[in-house]
């Protein structure tokens, strides 16, 4: 009886490391990492300890393109290097993907910083894996506290964001959990909770911003901005409002709301058509062109009123059912624009792989427009790159007479940004649209042409 409770038992514990461990790497799962995190929580364990969060660069990427084996592998090496990296560490974990988290209680001789640096400098060297060469790197938050009064859950939440914050500062670096930090956790929490009401209660709206010809300064089209009066935030820019709506699952929601709105004008302003801003978790929906054509048929708008411009992050996560629903938007009338070109990692592959109507060079490219050779030649290039491939090119965040000039000489066919017009209302684009009018263009000196 005793040898085979002995052999359950064993039995038993083999399962429960099975079901704790991860077993690509070896380390713990989320689940074991969790527990731990709990129990010690639950203990109020006395120390200064340090939650360190890491999630890799460009691992998508790798696996798509390089292939499972590789990416496991990968994986493999992180692991590897993390646990080497990390000495006196509580735990190691991967919590899933290409994310891994440590526990790690903070000496006089190891500290998480200095953990942290030997981490992103070693991750920063391309591995050989399968006869490949193949470059990663790795984000990394910190948070600091003590479970004797610091409730962990709390602690590894103050990791992840700070891990985002190192995210958007660059590659290969840390960033510690501070009191901004916490102070624009509070605010994310904020402005989910005031969204909702804020799509009841009218406090959104879209502004439009024209786009122009570069040849004749003529009025083209108009790309709809969302923004949010908010009675109790004040104003919140779409670049933190839709992040956060992303990653609370409202996006759906207020995409929504965008499109209607957008309809509605694109029923006013009949032949200038609509550019819609389309987040990736929408825009992956398999029902996507068909909740437009709907909704544009309901809205008597025909397919060349709109236009739809969607970012790289659609085309990383979701190749395929990316893919098909440009083809099926396409097939509709619609077109489809690739938004800021020349931010992500591989622009040039996803003109080449899919098939855009146009493409919108981001505003980073105009940046040095103006005073470097080299930004022009480049500029040059990438307006020829997008005619060869039949795109229409947009060059995006005009705010120079100088750079609308020069644009318009490298052959750029649309022009958009502040030196023309900044987002309006729809009663203003209408305005805009009259001072417009090509008969009053084709009177008016060159000169006052280029500065509309
Ligand atoms: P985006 O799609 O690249 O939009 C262009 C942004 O550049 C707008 O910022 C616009 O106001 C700004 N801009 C226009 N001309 C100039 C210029 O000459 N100089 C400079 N520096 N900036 C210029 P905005 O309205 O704050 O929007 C920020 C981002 O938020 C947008 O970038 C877009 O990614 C997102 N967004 C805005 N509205 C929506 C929406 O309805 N849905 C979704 N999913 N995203 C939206
Ligand atoms: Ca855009
Ligand atoms: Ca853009």
């Amino acid at each position: 009886m005793a040898v085979e409770n002995r052999r359950l038992s064993r039995e038993g514990a083999r399962l429960d490391v099975k079901a704790h461990s991860d077993p690509l790497t070896g380390l713990m799962n989320r689940v074991a990492f969790n527990n731990v995190l709990a129990e010690r929580s639950r203990d109020h364990v006395q120390g200064e300890l340090a939650i360190l969060f890491f999630d890799l660069n460009r691992f998508k990427e790798i696996n798509d393109s390089l292939g499972h084996t590789v990416g496991d592998l990968l994986l493999g090496q992180v692991a590897l290097c993390l646990t080497e990296n990390l000495p006196g560490a509580v735990s190691v974990a991967r919590m899933g993907g290409d994310e891994f988290a440590a526990i790690l209680p903070v000496t006089r001789e190891v500290t998480p910083e200095a953990c942290a640096t030997a981490i992103a400098e070693s991750l920063k060297q391309p591995f050989l894996l399968e006869g490949q060469l193949v470059q990663t790197g790795t984000a990394i938050g910190i948070a600091y506290g003590n479970l004797a009064y610091d409730d962990g859950d709390d602690l590894l939440k103050r990791a992840d964001l700070a891990m985002y914050e190192a995210k958007s500062a660059g590659i290969n670096t840390y960033r510690v959990f501070d009191d901004v930090m916490e102070e624009r956790m509070s605010s994310r929490v904020a402005i989910r909770s005031e969204l909702s009401k804020a799509m009841q209660e009218n406090e959104l709206s879209l502004h439009f911003q024209p786009l122009v010809s570069a040849r004749t300064g003529e009025l083209r089209s108009v790309e709809a901005l969302l923004r949010w009066k908010s009675p109790r935030l004040g104003n919140v820019s779409p670049g933190v409002l839709v992040p956060i709506a992303e990653e609370s699952g409202q996006i759906i929601e207020l995409s929504n709301w965008v499109i209607d709105r957008a309809l509605e004008a694109a029923a006013v302003l009949g032949d200038v058509p609509v550019g819609i801003n389309i987040s990736p978790l929408h825009f992956r929906h398999s029902q996507f062109a068909q909740m437009i054509a709907d909704k544009m048929l309901a809205a008597k708008v025909k397919p060349s009123s709109l236009y739809i411009e969607i970012t790289e992050g659609v085309l990383i996560s979701h190749m395929e059912a990316a893919k098909r629903t440009i083809s099926q938007l396409r097939n509709l009338g619609i077109k489809v624009y690739l938004d800021d070109f020349g931010t992500g990692y591989s622009s040039l592959s996803y003109l080449q792989n899919f098939e855009f109507d146009g493409m919108k060079i981001d505003k980073s490219f105009l940046r040095n427009l103006d005073q470097r050779q080299q930004a022009t030649q480049i500029m040059r290039s990438v307006i020829d790159l997008g005619h060869s491939l039949d795109l229409q090119v947009v060059a995006e965040g005009v705010e120079t007479d100088w750079q609308a000039r020069l644009l318009q000489l490298l052959n750029c066919d649309l022009l958009q940004g502040f030196h023309f017009a900044t987002p309006m209302p729809l009663e203003d684009v209408i305005a805009f649209r009259a001072a417009n009018d090509p008969a009053a263009i084709d009177a008016a000196p060159v000169e006052r042409r280029m500065a509309v």
